[in-house]
């Protein structure tokens, strides 16, 4: 089975990331500053679901009131500005417009400003994180589809984002995929069990199990559920922590059963910065491709074709 995407992913983003200056009070930051050179090998989209409603730049600041972005969808809350003008309907257009943007671009991944009641996902306030009401409305839009969730604060740190880059590139690899026949998700699994592990450990057995027990006859249906379920998983935050445990655990296999050796590596109680951890991650992930060895923490190699 092919472990390398060669097709350029896609990504949408909350577009005051990506530099536009559309906040309600005018700001923005260019986000994308920190991937540097690799910016250039995905191809971007960035909106603001505010700016679509209508409402300008600037504005007054908006509010979720009566409960989340799941509820206002649903009838149960609305979107007020700080003057009290309830400015729902503009909403909905806008995180509309939005969506169908995304989709007509096909996206695989959407970075998001987290703590905005639009664009959030796990939260909607930057200033009290109990306060807030998440998701937002437009975050709510974007949990229901199949599109992998990168809060924009985590691109500043290497490690952080190393970790949603390998996991982005395992999730659009399946998404991709066509699975046809139960060994085709059997050599699916077989290649994404370690970072579904190392996720979720607890769901990542159950979901073993139940694979392990399919048989040819099993319905496409029923192979199609697992699929949305893994890449459900793929998506879930994770902590840095566990990435730097699991790093030291695939890299002490892939070292004893292929002989793949990365002097850089330390072992999980060595004191280094982050800085050093993402290099070593790097490190591990470049000569396991080279020895062309599956690294169970980076299974799907990420060489966009120019
Ligand atoms: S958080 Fe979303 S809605 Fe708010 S300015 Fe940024 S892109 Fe626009």
């Amino acid at each position: 089975m092919e472990h390398t995407l060669t097709d350029r992913m896609k990504i949408g983003i909350s577009a005051c990331m990506y530099g536009a200056k559309v906040r309600y009070n005018a700001k923005g930051w260019d986000m994308l500053g920190y991937l540097k050179r690799e910016r250039a090998n995905f191809l971007w989209t960035p909106v603001c679901p505010e700016v679509m409603s209508g409402m300008g730049v600037p504005r007054p600041p908006i509010k979720l009131v009566g409960g989340n972005g799941i509820d206002f969808w649903d009838g149960g809350a609305q979107i007020k500005n700080r003057h009290g003008r309830n400015v729902s309907s503009m909403m909905r257009a806008g995180a509309k417009a939005c969506m169908e943007t995304l989709e007509r671009a096909d996206v695989d991944a959407y970075i998001f400003m987290e703590g905005s009641p639009s664009c959030g996902v796990y939260r909607t306030t930057l200033k009290n994180q109990r306060l807030g009401k998440p998701p937002g409305v437009f975050g709510a839009l974007l949990l229901k589809k199949e599109i992998f969730l990168i809060p924009a604060a985590d691109l500043q740190s290497p490690v952080k984002w190393w970790d949603w880059r390998r996991r982005l590139t395992a999730f659009t690899w399946l998404k991709r995929r066509d699975i046809d026949t139960v060994s085709d998700l059997f050599e699916i699994w077989h290649t994404l069990k370690f970072l579904c592990q190392e996720i979720d450990e607890k769901s990542s057995r159950e979901l073993g199990h139940r694979i392990a027990s399919f048989s040819k006859v099993t319905s496409l249906q029923e192979i199609n559920r697992i699929r949305i379920e893994i890449l459900e998983l793929l998506r879930r935050p994770s902590d840095a922590k566990r990435v730097k445990q699991w790093l030291w655990k695939n890299y002490t296999h892939l070292k004893k059963i292929h002989g793949v050796e990365v002097e850089k590596v330390c072992p999980p109680e060595t004191l280094r910065n982050m800085t050093h951890i993402a290099e070593e991650m790097l490190a591990v992930e470049l000569e396991a491709r080279r020895e062309e060895k599956l690294f169970g923490s980076s299974p799907i190699d990420y060489r966009p074709s120019r």
